[in-house]
């Protein structure tokens, strides 16, 4: 704090001096006394002293003074100085100028002439200690003001930091879900990228093992192209599979099937793997077990073949075993969820297998698996992250081929099919994966039989000339359907894009049209949706057939099957199909009828009822002009039945049995045999 000053007014200087002196005498240590004769005087004393850094604490004035009274120099002075505080010194109790002084100069005491001295220091101190405590007040409340204002500031700069930091949460989660989405795009379009080339190869490979005049050493060559494309596509699948597990789309797709069928596929799958390796392979199925299920056959198959593989591939002695138990749920107990377990066979599960809570379907069944293998092991540390994606075990390096993948994807598939997947092992010994799933036990008529998988070799005869446009902007994958149902003797057309394909409808109408989704120009749903528009226009004018609309596409996206069905199509196929689906889903949805191998009657009454001999073949062959016969020997030669019966539409009539010879050995495949006439007539 400053040097404190107290300044005395009155006009009478004795009056003054002893005022002064008195004050001297009892404050002079603790402040400075001034004294002016006039209210003018004391002003500009005040303004002096306040230069010299004095602080004006009190000032006692008198009010009857000539020029300016007492209260208007204090109320000035309060005007300038309101924290100085001010005492009246009176002789006569002048209550207006007293009043005006408390109300206008905020008066602090009022002091009657003649003073007692000891009154006048009690005053005067009290007067200071209050002008001190104010003093002191207002210091810290303006510290207080200053620490608020920091306050102020450090809240709206955390204001803004949460406000900035939300931002960037915001943005980061935008930027998050625009690379998700970017990654579904992606996915979809490296699906579908890396299905159309495999649709090619699997295809035709599927085409070129149908026929007959492949030798067998070039049929296993195809073998291999086929099982290579095969495993292109299981690696293609397992990175998709991840992918749409994580993005939460993989769904459930169960069938009834033959369960004893699949693990017997299973086994002769692996035994000569496990043979190769010196290792034995041992399927341990109970008697009992249920030989027709329902659930997703296809993710089963996944999981068994993932398990068996690694079981293999980290197994260098001794073998690889497969368990398959049943456990029964009793229907008392459904409702409380707990389920007696009836264990068969004589092994009991692992103590230290955590079999995990069941979810109860209606099912009642659960089947449980056991792959046990005497290989390498996993050490205990790493046991908890096998199942994490893209895990492998660091100790294993030498085995390191695949993607950390498997374990990840089986884990989801049993999940997904109700169960859970526990593993138990020790390095050196060996490991035991044990898994279950919920299945139920269906009837053997329930299930599609190998029956039913016969193939197609010809058309059932008394059957309309099927009319069906192939639309698709890949050349090859046109040239794959047009070979497959040339070969059946549909008649063909194709379109490279959805206007082609809408204009061709419009003037040929098709029974059928095998509509790729993805294509320039227009896209499948788009040709789709016109051509379903015409057909409802047309209606009302004459009576024009539904043509069936059958998508192909290569995604695997769930949502694309909503758009191909609400733009109007009938049914979709996946890329890459097996010709099999083809042939279905023409009896499904236009009613082809088949003639199957293995089914030499009916066969045989679809060749020409009378054989016609080879001598009148020779003959009739022989007055075709010699560039036919060299066009239809190199058709033959390249199983190009689409040229073979274009060439056989060129026999005249006189000739019909040519034509009807020929065409029937085309639709059995039997171009060796087309070779075989020509050359003998040379
Ligand atoms: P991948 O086999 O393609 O590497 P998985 O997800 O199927 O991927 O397996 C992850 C890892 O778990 C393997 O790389 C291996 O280190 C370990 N593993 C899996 N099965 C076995 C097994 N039966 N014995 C020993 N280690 C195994």
């Amino acid at each position: 704090m400053n040097n404190l000053a107290i300044l005395c007014v009155d006009d009478e200087t004795i009056i003054l001096d002893s005022f002064t002196e008195q004050l001297r005498r009892n404050l002079g240590k603790t402040c400075e006394i001034e004294a002016a004769q006039s209210g003018k005087e004391a002003l500009e004393l005040i303004e002096e002293l306040q230069g010299e850094g004095l602080e004006i604490a009190l000032v006692v004035s008198d009010q009857i003074m000539p020029g300016m009274k007492g209260d208007e120099l204090l109320r000035k002075i309060h005007d300038l100085y309101p924290k100085t505080l001010k005492i009246m010194l009176t002789g006569e109790a002048d209550a207006q100028a007293l009043g005006k002084a408390v109300n206008e100069a905020n008066l602090y005491r009022y002091i009657a002439k003649p003073w007692d001295e000891t009154d006048l220091i009690l005053t005067v101190k009290e007067a200071l200690r209050s002008y001190s405590q104010e003093q002191q007040l207002a210091e810290q409340n303006q510290e207080l003001k200053k620490l608020n204002v920091q306050l102020e500031q450090l809240n709206a700069s955390l204001e803004q930091k949460v406000v900035d930091r939300t931002l960037e949460l915001q943005k980061a989660a935008l930027a998050a879900e625009v690379a998700n989405k970017a990654k579904s795009v992606f996915l979809a379009n490296m699906s579908h990228e890396l299905r159309s080339p495999l649709n090619s190869i699997l295809g035709f490979a599927q085409l070129l093992m149908r026929s007959s005049t492949l030798d067998p050493k070039d049929k296993d060559n195809v073998e291999i192209i086929s099982r290579s494309g095969e495993h292109l596509l299981t690696l293609i699948n397992n990175v998709l599979d991840l992918s749409k597990i994580e993005a939460g789309r993989t769904v459930l797709n169960e069938i009834n099937f033959d369960l004893r069928q699949l693990l017997e596929d299973l086994e002769q799958m692996f035994r000569l793997k496990a043979e190769d390796k010196g290792l034995q392979l041992v399927f341990d199925l109970p008697v009992d077990l249920p030989q027709y299920v329902r659930t997703d056959e296809v993710k089963l198959r996944q999981c068994l073949i993932n398990l068996l593989n690694n079981a293999i591939k980290f197994t260098s002695e001794g073998g690889v075993s497969v368990r398959v138990r049943k456990q029964k749920a009793t229907t008392a107990e459904l409702g409380n969820s707990q389920q007696e377990i009836s264990y068969l066979g004589d092994r009991k599960v692992p103590e230290t297998i955590d079999l995990p809570a069941k979810r109860i379907c209606a099912a009642c069944l659960f089947l449980e698996f056991e792959i046990e293998d005497t290989g390498a092991g996993i050490p205990a540390v790493e046991i908890d992250t096998i199942f994490e994606a893209f895990t492998q075990i660091k100790s294993q390096n030498k085995y390191q081929e695949g993607t950390g993948l498997g374990l990840a994807i089986t884990r989801s598939f049993i999940q997904l099919m109700g169960g859970e997947i526990a593993v138990k092992s020790e390095v050196g010994n060996g490991t035991i994966f044990s898994f279950d799933v919920a299945v139920s036990s269906v009837d053997a008529a329930e299930v599609e039989t190998k029956q039913q998988m016969r193939r197609e070799i010809g058309l059932e005869a008394n059957q309309p000339r099927y009319r069906i446009l192939i639309v698709d902007d890949k050349w090859d994958n046109r040239q794959l359907l047009i070979r497959l149902l040339s070969s059946l003797n549909f008649e063909l057309k194709e379109a490279s894009n959805g206007t082609e394909a809408v204009d061709i409808w419009e003037v040929w109408q098709p029974h059928l049209i095998w509509m790729d989704v993805r294509m320039p120009v227009m896209d499948g749903c788009e040709a789709t949706r016109k051509i379903r528009f015409q057909e409802s226009q047309k209606q009302g004018e004459f009576a024009i057939d539904r043509t069936a609309i059958i998508a192909i596409t290569a995604s695997t996206f769930e949502e694309e099957r909503s758009l191909i069905l609400e733009a109007g199509c009938d049914d979709f196929v996946r890329k890459p199909f097996r010709d099999k689906i083809i042939f279905e889903k023409m009896a499904e949805f236009i009613g082809v009828r088949y003639i199957y191998e293995e089914e030499p009657l009916q066969l045989a009454a679809a060749v020409s009822a009378e054989p016609v001999s080879e001598f009148s073949l020779s003959q009739d062959l022989s007055t075709m002009p010699q560039e036919w016969i060299e066009e239809m020997y190199e058709a033959a030669q390249s199983i190009d039945n689409e040229k073979i019966l274009q060439l056989i539409s060129q026999i005249p009539p006189a000739r019909d049995s040519l034509g009807q010879t020929l065409k029937d050995w085309a639709s059995i495949f039997r171009c060796d045999r087309i070779i075989d006439l020509i050359e003998s007539a040379n």
